[in-house]
């Protein structure tokens, strides 16, 4: 088993491997310091065995595949029906920073935007930002299985350059949907956006979705199972921005792509794949991240639609 698996990652990171297509992200400096050539894909079994190959060691920031993390810790704080009172669940169709909410509902369309995950960020419980802070970082080091850190430079980069997404936390709070200070949301969201992470990480992140919220190494909880439904059903139908079209048909696995270069995709009961390489593509996905997903998705027959 392992020897196989080994072996068509190996074909698939080869095949992916000259794939230059796609520029690294600008519009947070810090971003465009990376070496953009870095790839890494992973997989993780919900039994626990890791397959990896690249630049699995290579940190990153996690950006916005944090949404899910957060809307998870968000929906086991304040419960499912609170959370739904402030933000949708319907594609949005619409780049990942638009400046929207949805005008019926005038509510964010769905967490995984940024108008969403900010709301998000704002209803993580807690006394004061630290505090806040220091409970989001437990709850994505607990998925990860390892105690994970804030890269302080990303954080300056964008606390200093952020101005769209504090728009944002602005408008949110005009409307009543972020009802404390918008800034301290808006913070608490660029410091989930900046904890570092390695492609490994990521794979243990999308295995312990995968395994129902327990860490398939560590067997600590992340998330209760009633949530982790949820989750996956708007990473399926959100969480690739304007192109959850387009990757539910060519790799049809629920997913979260970050500016950073991480993609991470789930096969629920059994695997979580992730792959880093940081030059995105017109959507802010990482360009071949998409294309190894794609590979791997169809070499190993894993799109959840597929019969037989
Ligand atoms: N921190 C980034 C932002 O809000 C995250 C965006 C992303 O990864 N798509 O712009």
């Amino acid at each position: 088993m392992r020897t196989v698996v080994d072996a068509i990652i190996g074909e698939v990171y080869d095949r992916c491997r000259g794939n230059r297509d796609g520029a690294l992200a600008d519009y947070i400096p810090e971003l465009a310091q990376v070496r953009p050539d870095g790839f890494a894909l992973c997989v993780a079994t919900t039994d626990g065995h890791v397959y990896e190959t690249g630049d699995a060691d290579t940190e990153f920031t996690i950006q916005s595949i944090s949404k899910p993390l957060t809307y998870g810790l968000a929906l086991a704080d304040r419960g499912p029906a609170a959370v739904a009172a402030k933000i949708d669940v319907e594609p949005s169709g619409e780049p990942f920073n638009e400046i929207s909410l949805d005008p019926v509902t005038e509510r964010p369309r769905n967490p995984m935007i940024n108008a969403g995950a900010i709301t998000a960020a704002s209803l993580i419980a807690g006394d004061d930002p630290a505090e806040r802070f220091e409970r989001v970082r437990r709850c994505y080091s607990t998925y990860a299985g390892r105690e994970l850190g804030l890269d302080r430079r990303v954080y300056e980069s964008e606390a200093r350059t952020g101005h769209r997404n504090r728009a944002i936390g602005h408008m949110l709070r005009s409307f009543g949907i972020v009802t404390d200070d918008p800034d301290e949301a808006v913070d608490l969201y660029f410091r989930q956006c900046s904890i570092n992470v390695t492609c490994r990480d990521l794979a243990l992140i999308a295995a312990t979705l995968a395994n129902n919220g327990t860490h398939p190494r560590t067997g600590r909880r992340a998330l209760a199972p009633e949530h982790v439904e949820q989750v996956l059903s708007v990473m399926t139908s959100c969480g690739m921005y304007d192109a959850a079209g387009e990757w539910i048909t060519q790799v049809g696995l629920p997913a979260k792509s970050g500016v950073g270069g991480g993609v991470l995709a789930v096969l629920p009961g059994q695997i979580g794949i992730a792959v880093y390489s940081p030059r995105l593509d017109a959507h802010g996905n990482s360009a071949r991240g998409v294309q190894a997903c794609r590979e791997l998705s169809r070499t190993l027959d894993l799109h959840f639609l597929h019969v037989g």
